[in-house]
């Protein structure tokens, strides 16, 4: 189907040779060069079993995200802002036949003040997301929200990167969404599989695969260069969707020139009235979830990984040491629920699905750093113009860190010194001091510049 190619996929699935442990050891070892992989090789890793090959993939892929990340990763926040929707998807409460769900659409007044919370508590990123509405979630309107999203301000602190998670748009309203100012553009396929896709998406227009699966090209042929992929681990066989994933993402690299900028893999969590999500019918065990995500960082090692919310803190931990580059965090899934502090039972008839990390933002600083990661809130790619293959060019290069080392210090200095608590600071600073000591040459009188500039009261100091 397209470039998603079952029969191929299916056949890679069956092949006894790539089950082998030495080609799965081959395959690793090639990874471990940051040059990425085959489909076949992919397909191979994800069938590894043993324990001992599976412990080399594991921290192959916590070498290649360091080689292009760091220890870096980048926070952001969703703000939904209606969650009606016409479409009828089997696993999400924002379906239309759940009549449970109390419906809500924020004006833009109201976004703007959910968006006012989120600066004050110190992100810089907003995913913006919404169901599908013809009459409510519209290019003009969501035009208008990201208008106001980006005219706040407190004491310098702001929104400075705004992306999109929306239905797909025709060519001539991509360009508007363009014109807006957004960082990328994302839309997951939710699945790749085209008997399951058509078994899950049984109303209005999202039952149409092909407008779904082609929604990157306008958006890119738009102008967008950032997009974002991602699949609804649980739908279908994981390998399967992995496979989907990376054919994706390697169709894209392959017309374009540049692959997503990232990628998301959420996993089918509870959500009210949803059946599929309720019973998924691939239900994806943590050590297999590990597994996708080791192998995504392998096989496209320049892409950002997504991780959000759905998974508990401890888990999230633990996968960030395999791969993922971008979370999200203090996270609501129901409009107005960050000004609206409901109880849960509440929340759960408005929001899209359960949650499994329910720490706030700097809840999640303060175990990042405890665990060794820099917390980022950088959006300097983006608005110095290093994006699509501008920004796949500096990530294939050794340079990027010579960027972002000093770039992700220069925004966590600006949140420790203007929101974060007495207890993150008191874990954050003696981190900071650490990293800034491991630091050498240019780097570190680079980074040394700018967070002094941050601490003389400058915000917003950035390469
Ligand atoms: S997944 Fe998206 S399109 Fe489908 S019902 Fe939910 S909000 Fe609507």
């Amino acid at each position: 189907m397209y470039f998603i190619d079952e029969k191929y996929i299916e056949t890679l699935l069956q092949d006894d040779k790539l089950h082998d442990e030495q080609f799965q050891l081959d395959a690793i070892s090639k990874a471990s060069e940051a040059k990425g992989l085959t489909l076949e090789e992919s397909a191979a890793l994800l069938n590894i079993d043993s324990p001992e090959v599976l412990n080399e993939l594991f921290i192959t892929a916590k070498k290649v995200k360091e080689i292009i990340y760091g220890n870096r990763l980048v926070l952001f926040a969703p703000l939904y802002f209606t969650n009606h929707c016409v479409n009828n998807c089997l696993y999400c409460a924002f379906r239309k036949d759940n009549h449970d769900l109390k419906r809500k659409t924020l004006s833009l007044d109201e976004i703007e003040e959910e968006a006012r919370i989120l600066v004050h508590q110190g992100q810089k990123r907003i995913l913006l997301v919404a169901g599908e509405h013809p009459k409510i979630s519209t290019v003009d309107f969501i035009g208008k929200a990201i208008e106001r999203i980006y005219k706040i301000d407190f004491n310098g602190n702001n929104i400075r990167r705004l992306n999109v998670n929306v239905a797909p748009l025709n060519l001539e309203d991509f360009k508007k969404l363009k014109s807006y100012g957004i960082g990328t553009y994302q839309c997951f396929q939710e699945t790749y599989h085209y008997e399951t896709y058509k078994k899950m998406h049984i109303e209005g227009p999202k039952t149409d695969f092909e407008w779904r699966l082609f929604a990157m090209d306008r958006a890119i042929q738009s102008g967008i260069d950032d997009v974002g992929i991602g699949s609804l681990f649980g739908l279908t066989d994981y390998k399967f969707e992995t496979l989907g994933l990376l054919s994706h993402a390697f169709y894209l690299e392959t017309k374009f020139g540049t692959g997503p900028h990232t990628i998301s893999v959420p996993r089918l969590e509870p959500a009210l009235n949803a059946p599929a999500a309720m019973n998924p019918p691939y239900l994806v065990n943590d050590i297999s979830f590990k597994k996708i995500i080791a192998v995504i960082r392998l096989a496209v090692p320049y892409t950002g990984i997504i991780l959000s919310t759905r998974e508990s803190a401890e888990l999230r931990s633990d996968l960030f040491s395999v791969g993922v580059s971008q979370i999200s965090a203090g996270s609501r899934t129901a409009p107005g629920s960050y000004k609206e502090t409901r109880d849960s039972s509440d929340e759960h008839t408005h929001e899209q699905f359960q949650l499994g990390d329910h720490r706030s933002l700097d809840e999640v600083v303060r175990d990042c750093t405890a665990l060794g990661y820099m917390p980022s809130f950088c959006t300097a790619c983006y608005r110095s113009n290093r994006t699509g293959d501008r920004f796949m060019e500096l990530a294939k290069s050794a340079n990027i860190g010579k960027i972002c080392v000093p770039n992700a210090m220069a925004t966590f200095k600006e949140y420790l010194n203007d929101f974060a608590s007495s207890e993150t600071k008191d874990i954050a600073y003696e981190f900071f001091e650490k990293e800034i000591n491991r630091l050498e040459g240019n780097i570190r009188n680079k980074a040394g510049q700018m967070i002094e500039r941050v601490d003389n009261g400058e915000r917003d100091v950035y390469l």
